[in-house]
């Protein structure tokens, strides 16, 4: 087949959009003054579901460690990168303007936040800040600052916070990214000098952005990205009219993320509840002795994982120092110490679980049996010399038998069912009984 039969026309139409998507975009300039010299047939469908097309994310960070900004690029449910190209159905795309994953710089980069600050984006916004904010007045009191970013028509440094206050209004909402942003976290600990705070506290009880939302939450030090994408995602959806407004809690944290505790979905949890604990790190029991604080930290960790829900931190050995808590680092301190309600609680735990346990083990002894085994008396396993459970034992498992099929139908069938042409009826069978009696092995 020659290459000229191999040629699909196109439309001129269709030639010109195909032309204007592989034509390299120059990733030097502005992002907000490229994406206004797109023309909107080249957006994807799925962001025209709804009224919105795209909807630029105005990332700040204050006294940060980037923590935030690295648990985000590995989410994955959503992924960034879905977000970014519009591939979810009904939320608008997402222009992201990033200190460290934008392609622009310098003036070129911070034009978006000025741009986004005058109204001129002719798009909504958002604005989502990691890391915590610090007392600036503190800083400028001896002519320096703490966290900035670029600089206005004087060479001055323009501090985070400051930018926060002149972009929240106008924002469709204002997204703290980590615990941080979100309550202070490790730069707010006692004997700071900074006078870090989190979001909230900067903005104020009265504070509302534009769609009239509080300050949204998103903890973790790091969060789970997923928490994160997914919470935007949510946000998004609503924003374009095709979700409902996401459920927050009291304190502004996405509700169906941070109701739970750790201790609940914890794979360790049965161990608690049996009431076994580790002595040292790498044990496989329960941690809560060697400090977890797993039963009252609200996180879901234990069930979503830490990236592409694998790993977490008890899932990988670690325990549990409340990271993701207003009250985190101060009132988690000392970390690797039991927290005094342990005490309380394991001491019960052991009493209860001991007890129970013991009880366990009888039951599984009776449910690693075949049937079989039972009427043959022996247990045909090459691996090991397996006892028959003694006249005390059988005595228990009769009455677990009679109290399981109490009121209900046991296994089996008491008389026959079924006359094939030959002749040849399917057996009675009695719960316990083999399918050939008279058998005795093999
Ligand atoms: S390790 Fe922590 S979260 Fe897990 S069961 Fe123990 S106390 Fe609960
Ligand atoms: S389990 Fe505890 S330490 Fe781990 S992420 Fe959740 S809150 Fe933080």
């Amino acid at each position: 087949m020659g290459m000229e039969e191999l040629h699909i026309p196109v439309s001129p139409l269709e030639q010109k959009t195909v032309d204007e998507r592989v034509e390299t975009p120059d990733l030097l300039i502005c992002s907000t003054v490229r994406e206004m010299q797109k023309e909107s047939m080249l957006e994807r469908p799925g962001a025209l579901l709804g009224p919105i097309k795209l909807v630029h994310a105005l990332w700040l960070a204050g006294m940060s460690c980037d923590g935030c900004s690295v648990a985000v690029t590995g989410a994955t449910a959503p992924s960034v990168e879905s977000l970014l190209t519009g591939q979810l159905p009904g939320v608008p795309r997402v222009v992201l303007h990033h200190p460290v994953l934008s392609t622009e710089a310098g003036e070129e980069f911070t034009k978006n936040y000025f741009m986004a600050a005058e109204g001129k984006l002719n798009a909504p916004y958002v604005v989502i800040y990691e890391g915590s904010i610090a007392n600036e007045n503190l800083a400028a009191e001896t002519g320096g600052y703490w966290s900035a970013m670029g600089t206005e028509a004087t060479p001055v440094p323009v501090p985070t916070a400051t930018m926060l206050k002149r972009l929240a209004p106008g924002a469709a909402a204002v997204i703290a990214i980590g615990t941080c942003a979100t309550w202070g976290g490790i730069p707010a600990a006692y004997g700071n000098p900074t006078g870090a705070m989190s979001v909230m506290d900067f903005l104020g009880v009265d504070y509302r952005s534009a769609l009239g939302l509080p300050v949204i939450n998103v903890p973790g030090c790091s969060p789970i990205g997923d928490n994160f994408t997914e919470t935007v995602a949510a946000i998004l959806l609503f924003l374009n009219g095709l979700g409902p407004l996401p459920e927050f809690d009291e304190l502004g944290r996405p509700a169906w993320l941070f109701s739970e505790t750790v201790h609940r979905h914890c794979v360790r949890a049965g161990w608690y509840e049996e009431g076994v604990f580790a002595k040292h790190y790498g044990d496989q029991e329960c941690l809560v002795e060697i400090g977890c604080w797993g039963p009252v930290v609200q996180c879901n960790i234990t069930s979503r994982g830490a990236i592409n829900h694998m790993g977490g931190c008890m899932n990988t050995g670690g325990i549990c120092i409340g990271c993701t808590m207003p009250g985190f680092p101060d009132r988690f301190s000392p970390f690797y110490k039991t927290p005094p309600g342990t005490i309380v609680s394991a001491t019960a735990s052991r009493t209860y679980g001991g007890f129970v346990r013991s009880l366990r083990r009888i039951t599984q002894d009776f449910m690693n049996r075949e049937t079989r085994w039972d009427r043959l008396e022996q247990n045909p396993s090459g691996w090991s010399r397996i006892p028959e459970p003694g006249v005390a034992r059988k005595l228990v498992h009769y009455f677990y038998e009679k109290w399981q099929f109490w009121n209900a139908d046991p296994p089996g069938r008491r008389k026959p069912e079924e006359k094939y042409a030959d002749g040849y009826e399917v057996p009675a069978v009695k719960s316990g009984e083999s399918a050939y009696p008279g058998q005795k092995w093999r």
